[in-house]
């Protein structure tokens, strides 16, 4: 394959194949010299490497035997709120239904969005074809520079309910026919703080009561101050590195710098992250800087974590070739869904990237990242948990949304694996 493809005719031929069509992927950007690769020895072995990522992020992301024969032809596509909790009904021909919970924050601001646009182009397609449904959407002309978090929030939540549909058809769990079927009925998660600016003691008596609460064996702060850093912020990171691993000597410890800082800095902490024996640095640098990310990876030990804010999967799958991150986080929210996220994982997996898939804490987040942890032979060790959000009447069927020892039990339950109180949802009005 990569002789046929050293002639630049035949390497456009292969990317724009059946196959690659379906994945969105149509076109790919030139290659960088062998020189500008630490991890690659020459261009053959550049290239194939770059065909290794883009194949694996091209399959299915579905277990075609496991679908429905017949259709299920989607004949409306609702928008339910109930609260602060936006929900997703979708809803065939034939009156099956799934449904999903939506990042309530972001639809509180761009439901109308949602419902005059991206719901009805979901109309009268065919659920089973989850993939091609969200690669149309993404192409129709109305969404031509709609691209962003905003936009691809509004389809996963579509494409969430699409697959919750499946599930509910077929009584099979997403992890069925997802991907190449489950991987694990259990996942280990961590606790992340979302807090910077308190006292280094007031963050470890934080964790101590999380540690107790749930029995996580991993933890996550924040450093720096979210794009920016000064004296202050600086100081409290140098007393948190080593202050957390005195406090928590048999943790896994994470930390998330959200862009905090430049080149210099971020090598700095990163170094004093490897003396005590940190697990993945976030995010150091501008997330959208890929120069200085490299930078940064390419220069440290420890691993480098980021993509919680990518929305493009040729991006996404560039920074795995050009080992930009060691590990991908892709946002099953903010990136457009499971399907999309899973070809992330698919494309590091084909170079021993991990993947950890990321979070908000909105909607049922969570689940959906246990959901696709559970799928992915690659993912990470530990996964975040942010739990049920407030006055959301959800349970698991089949499996947990309460850790024990620090485990969540993978449910079992059709679809999402998951049961919304039938009167909240009867009360939940729709949004016109
Ligand atoms: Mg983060």
């Amino acid at each position: 394959m990569s002789e046929r493809l050293a002639d630049g005719l035949d390497r456009r031929q292969f990317l724009t194949s059946a196959a690659f069509a379906g994945a969105g992927i149509a076109a790919w950007p030139s290659l960088l010299p062998a020189g500008d690769r630490s991890g690659v020895a020459d261009a053959g072995a550049i290239r194939d490497r770059t065909e290794r990522i883009l194949a694996a992020a091209a399959r299915p992301a579905l277990r075609q035997e496991l679908l429905p024969a017949s259709p299920l032809t989607i004949e409306r596509v609702e928008l339910l709120k109930n609260g602060p909790h936006f929900l997703v009904r979708v809803r065939t021909s034939d009156g099956a239904e799934g449904l999903s919970v939506a990042h309530g924050r972001i639809l509180s601001t761009v439901y109308p969005h949602f419902v005059s646009v991206v719901a009805p182009l979901f109309v009268g397609m065919d659920a089973r074809r989850v993939e091609e449904n969200v690669e149309a959407v993404y192409r129709t002309p109305s969404h031509y520079k709609w691209q962003g978090l905003a936009f691809w929030a509004c389809v996963a939540a579509v494409e969430l309910a699409m697959l919750d549909l499946i599930g509910k058809v077929t009584s099979r769990s997403l992890t069925d026919y997802f991907g190449d079927g489950r991987v694990t009925d259990q996942i280990a998660v961590y606790r992340a703080s979302g807090t910077r600016g308190n006292a280094p003691e007031e963050e470890v008596d934080f964790f101590r009561q999380q540690i107790e609460e749930i029995g996580a064996r991993a933890i996550k702060y924040r450093l720096g101050a979210r794009m920016h850093y000064d004296e202050a912020s600086t100081r409290r990171d140098r007393a948190l590195i080593p202050l957390m691993r005195d406090a928590f000597p048999d943790v896994t410890l994470y930390a998330d710098a959200n862009s905090s800082y430049d080149v210099p800095t971020a090598i700095e902490i990163a170094h004093l992250m490897e003396q005590y024996d940190y697990a993945f640095l976030e995010e150091p640098v501008a997330f959208d800087h890929y120069d200085e990310t490299r930078a940064v990876t390419s220069r440290v030990a420890i691993p480098i974590a980021g993509g919680e804010q990518e929305f493009s999967l040729r991006h996404f799958l560039w920074q795995i070739d050009h080992e930009v991150l060691d590990l991908v986080q892709p946002d099953i929210f903010y990136f457009g869904g499971m399907t999309r996220s899973l070809r992330v994982g698919r494309g590091a997996q084909a170079v021993g990237m991990t993947c950890t898939p990321h979070i908000s804490g909105e909607g049922l987040g969570f689940l959906y990242a246990v959901l696709l942890a559970a799928s992915m032979p690659n993912a990470g060790p530990y996964h975040e948990y942010k739990g049920v959000e407030a006055d959301l009447p959800a349970e698991p069927i089949g499996g947990t949304f309460i850790p024990e020892n620090g485990i969540l039990r993978v449910p079992t339950g059709p679809g999402l694996g998951f049961r919304l109180d039938p009167d909240f949802l009867a009360r939940a009005e729709i949004v016109r």
